[in-house]
């Protein structure tokens, strides 16, 4: 019987899934290097310790009944050496295997039939220029491992530009791809149980700022064949895995192609829309996959836009969320983060609308009303500070 959940990861997606699996009556232990993190504030423990501190992982286990990760840059050792003491971990370490490196990824979308943007290998200056070659510019260059939020990445439009990336990329290896004039972004939260069965949410409209998440729309405005192909393309991509658990996958769409971009084998920034819009959540189909419990069909309630409050480097405190309170129709998640550095994921809100051109009016006007200000420039009552924390490395 599972009664405790182990979160790898302590971010806002930790955060939200802890939030949830506690409705469900779970208990949950993350561990995360950095005390007093934003799942760490809500779990019934946190350990505080590296990735690949092999006692803590160690003790992780121990405390858990079941382990799943918030993230995919957890060290692929830590956990084999759970799965070596026959911890339950979900999705498994195959599965983190490959979505956790670019180039096995790619290579693995591409043979299991479905269509990436032209990419290269590189780990050398020899195939850079091979890359260069055969793709040309303009193209994205992505260090391999590591990467998240756009960090890792140049866009290339020239030869001077290649120059920069490969010196900068300081011999990781890395994806040369070919950049994708997109019409849109789209991508998909699905999840699958151990019997197989899995279930699909809405697919959803991504807008990205500097590599950055920024604004979800779901649904997505598609034709129906190519949302067909996405739900077919990220259905075959979950069981080639064998993933146990929520996963995502991301797309993007240029005509009547549906490149595949990325998968994510965790909940995912793109879903936090599902806490409020959905009758079932991404992080609650999460926990019903990873503690066998039934799937069922999400189904939205109304036409939706989430959009993420960044940091903007220029204070901590967070000024008009009581006015952003007075539409009806809006939720507001805060994430428990002290520092709202440039671009840190600080929180986000989710508006319903009667359309989705609707939801998107009300979302712009929302987000207008907010502003970040220094703590010392205490201008009336202080607004939504929020508790202590450190950077985390959630999506
Ligand atoms: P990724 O880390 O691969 O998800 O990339 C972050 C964002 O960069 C994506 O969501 C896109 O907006 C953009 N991007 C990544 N790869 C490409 C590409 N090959 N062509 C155009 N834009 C890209």
């Amino acid at each position: 019987m599972i009664e405790t959940i182990g979160i790898l990861g302590g971010g806002q997606l930790g955060r939200m899934l802890t939030l949830e699996a506690k409705r469900m009556g779970y208990r949950v232990v993350t561990l995360e290097p950095l005390p007093n993190s934003p799942c760490g504030q809500v779990a019934d423990e946190q350990i505080v310790a590296a990735y690949d501190d092999a006692r803590a992982i160690g003790e992780l286990g121990a405390r858990s009944d079941v382990v799943t990760y918030e993230f995919e840059n957890i060290p692929l050792e830590s956990i084999r050496l759970l799965q070596s003491q026959s911890r339950n971990v979900r999705p498994s370490g195959d599965v983190l295997r490959v979505t956790q490196d670019r180039i096995l990824e790619k290579t693995f979308v591409r043979d299991a039939g479905c269509a990436t943007a032209a990419f290269e290998a590189v780990t050398s200056a020899d195939e850079m220029q091979n890359a260069v070659a055969s793709l040309s510019f303009p193209a994205v260059m992505k260090t391999s491992r590591g990467g998240y939020d756009g960090k890792g990445q140049w866009v290339v439009r020239d030869a001077g530009d290649a120059e920069v990336a490969l010196g900068e990329a300081r011999g990781a290896p890395c994806i040369y791809e070919r950049f994708v004039p997109f019409e849109r972004e789209v991508s998909i939260i699905c999840a699958r149980g151990s019997d197989g069965k899995s279930i699909a949410f809405p697919i959803t409209e991504n807008v990205h700022d500097h590599g950055v998440l920024d604004t979800t729309i779901v649904p997505a405005r598609l034709d129906s064949a190519l949302a067909e192909r996405v739900r077919a393309n990220a259905a075959l991509l979950g069981e080639r895995l064998q993933i146990v658990g929520a996963y995502c996958v991301e797309f993007f769409i240029l005509g009547d192609d549906v490149l595949v971009n990325e998968i994510a084998p965790r909940v995912h920034n793109s879903g936090h829309y599902s806490l409020d819009a959905t009758q079932i959540s991404q992080y609650e189909a999460h926990v019903r996959a990873i503690c066998d419990l039934p799937l069922v069909q999400p189904r939205l309630l109304a036409p939706a836009v989430m959009m993420n409050i960044l940091g903007t480097g220029e204070g901590d405190v967070l000024e008009g969320s009581a006015e952003l309170l007075r539409e009806p129709e809006l939720k507001l998640h805060l994430y428990g983060k002290r520092h709202a550095a440039l671009r840190r994921k600080m929180g986000h809100f989710t508006v319903l609308g009667s359309s989705v051109a609707e939801a998107l009016a009300k979302a712009s006007e929302g987000r207008s009303l907010l502003s970040w200000r220094p703590s010392t420039a205490v201008a009336g009552r202080p607004m939504m500070q929020i508790g202590a924390s450190q950077p985390s490395p959630s999506a």
